[in-house]
C-alpha cells in the first residue's frame, strides 16, 4: 500500500475551496487528505507542521495578493497547480516563469477535472520509477535533476545492458525508459527494439532523447518501438510535458486493464489477469533461483450450500472467501478466483515456514468463522493444496498444487498438503 498523501488547496472564497476539495475527496484514484487554508497566514502556519505532496493555490488572497503563497509552497520543494481568476497579462508572465505545474482558470467550465487531474499526475509521479539511459554521466545528471522537478523516482543506467538488467530484475514497476541514441555497444534504437520483446507500449513508455540532428533519427527511434523522441535542446517545459503525457498513458493502459483483469463477484483478479502477470513472476524467480509458492483453495461441500440455501448464499459464501483471504495475505500476493469455489494464489519472497504458518492460519480462520445471515448461520471449511519450491513454468507449479489439493480433498477435506522441491 502507498503511504496516504496530503493535498493543501488554498482559496480565500469558501465556495472554491469546498469544490475543490469536494472535487478531489470524489475521486476515487486519490487517496489523500485534504487541508484548506483561507489566508496566506493559515498556509504558512500549516506549511511549518505538514509535508505537502502537493497544494492546489490561489494567486490572490487578502494577506498576500501577488501569488506569495506561491513562492512560500516551492521554496518548501511542494508542486504548485495554480488558480487564477481574471489577471492581466503581466501578472500571468510572472507566475509562468515560476516553476509550477499548472496553471488554471477558475471561470474555465473544466477547471475543476483539470484540477484533478493534474493533482492526479502529480501524486502518482511519486510512486513512479523512471530509467535513465546514457553513457555520459553529465547528461543522466542532467535528465534526473529535470525529472527530480516532476517528483519521480529516478533509476541510472550507464549502458543498454545494464538498462535491460534492471528491467527485468527490477523489485519496482518501471513505466517509462528515456535513452540516449549513441551509446558504445548497444545503441539506443537496439535497446528499444529489444524491451518491446518483452515490453509492450501499455506496460512501458519509451522516449529517446538525442542530440543527433538528423530528422531521419526520431523516426527510425518511432519505428524501433519508442513512443517518442526529445531532442537534448530541449526546454524544461518540453520535457516536462512530454514525460507526463508518457507516463499518463502508461496509467492509463494499466487503469483498464485493472478493470478487465477482475472478477465481478470478489472483486479478486481473474484467471486470465492471473496468469498474465503471474508468467512475467516465474520467469524473473527462475532467473533469480528464487523459489516461489502457489496456493490452491477450495470450499469443501459446496455443492450442500448451493442446495440447501440456494445460489444466492453460495455467492455470499464465495465472496467471504476473498475477505479472509486479504485479511490474512498481504497487497503483493496474487490473488485469484480461478472459478466456481476455487481460488489460486502466487506468493513471492517468503519461506517455507512462514508460508506453512499463514496457510495454517487461513485453515483456521474458516474453521472458526460463520457467516450470520437474516435467519441462518452459515460456516464452512476449506482444502489447501500447496507447492512451495522452483518449476520450469506456472502451469507446472499449478499442477502441481493442484495434486496437493486433491490429495487434501481425498484424505478427508478441512486439511493443508504441502508439496515442495527445495
Ligand atoms: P468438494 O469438497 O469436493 O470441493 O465438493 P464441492 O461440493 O465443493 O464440489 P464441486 O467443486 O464439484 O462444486 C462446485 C460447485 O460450485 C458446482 C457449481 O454449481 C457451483 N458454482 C460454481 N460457480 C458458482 C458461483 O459463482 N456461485 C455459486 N453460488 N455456485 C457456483
Ligand atoms: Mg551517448
Ligand atoms: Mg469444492
Ligand atoms: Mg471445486
Amino acid at each position: 500500500m502507498q503511504n496516504k498523501k496530503r493535498i493543501l488547496v488554498v482559496d480565500d472564497s469558501k465556495v472554491v475551496v469546498s469544490m475543490v476539495k469536494k472535487a478531489l475527496f470524489n475521486c476515487s484514484e486519490i487517496h489523500a487528505d485534504i487541508v484548506t487554508a483561507s489566508s496566506y497566514n493559515q498556509a504558512h502556519s500549516l506549511v511549518q507542521e505538514t509535508l505537502f505532496e502537493v497544494a492546489v493555490l490561489d494567486v490572490s488572497l487578502p494577506d498576500a495578493p501577488n501569488g506569495e503563497v506561491i513562492d512560500l509552497l516551492l521554496t518548501q520543494n511542494v508542486p504548485v497547480i495554480v488558480l487564477t481568476g481574471g489577471m492581466n497579462q503581466a501578472s500571468k508572465d510572472i507566475i509562468l516563469q515560476k516553476d509550477i505545474v499548472e496553471y488554471i482558470t477558475k471561470s474555465n467550465p473544466q477547471s475543476l477535472n483539470y484540477i484533478v487531474t493534474s493533482v492526479k499526475r502529480v501524486l502518482h509521479n511519486y510512486d513512479s520509477y523512471v530509467l535513465v539511459v546514457d553513457d555520459s554521466k553529465a547528461i543522466r545528471q542532467q535528465t534526473k535533476k529535470n525529472l527530480e522537478r516532476l517528483h519521480v523516482h529516478v533509476i541510472e543506467a550507464e549502458s543498454a545492458k545494464e538498462a535491460i538488467d534492471i528491467l527485468h530484475n527490477s523489485d519496482y514497476y518501471i513505466p517509462l525508459v528515456i535513452t540516449d541514441y549513441e551509446m558504445p555497444e548497444m545503441n539506443g534504437m537496439e535497446l528499444t527494439l529489444e524491451l518491446r520483446q518483452s515490453y509492450s507500449k501499455d506496460r512501458l513508455s519509451i522516449i529517446a532523447l538525442s542530440g543527433n540532428e538528423d530528422k531521419k533519427i526520431a523516426t527510425e527511434f518511432i519505428r524501433h518501438g519508442a513512443n517518442d523522441f526529445i531532442n537534448k535542446t530541449y526546454t524544461y517545459e518540453e520535457f516536462a510535458v512530454r514525460i507526463n503525457v508518457n507516463l499518463e498513458l502508461v496509467d492509463l493502459f494499466r487503469q483498464g486493464k485493472e478493470s478487465a483483469s477482475k472478477d465481478f463477484l470478489t472483486g479478486l483478479y481473474n484467471r486470465r489477469f492471473f496468469f498474465e502477470s503471474g508468467v512475467p513472476i516465474v520467469q524473473k524467480a527462475r532467473r533469480k533461483k528464487m523459489p516461489l509458492a502457489v496456493a490452491m483453495i477450495d470450499i469443501d461441500y459446496f455443492k450442500k450450500i448451493n442446495d440447501t440455501y440456494g445460489h444466492d448464499v453460495g455467492d455470499i459464501a464465495i465472496k467471504e472467501v476473498a475477505v479472509i483471504l486479504h485479511k490474512y495475505l498481504r497487497t503483493s500476493d496474487l490473488i485469484s478466483r480461478f472459478g466456481g469455489e476455487e481460488f489460486c494464489i502466487l506468493l513471492e519472497d517468503i519461506s517455507l515456514d512462514d508460508l506453512t504458518q499463514k496457510f495454517q492460519t487461513i485453515k483456521e480462520a474458516f474453521e472458526q468463522n460463520s457467516i450470520t445471515l437474516k435467519d441462518i448461520t452459515l460456516s464452512y471449511t476449506v482444502s489447501i493444496g500447496l507447492f512451495y519450491g522452483t518449476a520450469d513454468s506456472l502451469e507446472e507449479m499449478i499442477t502441481l498444487s493442484d495434486k496437493a489439493l486433491y490429495e487434501a480433498k481425498e484424505t478427508g477435506r478441512n486439511r493443508l498438503i504441502i508439496h515442495s522441491n527445495v
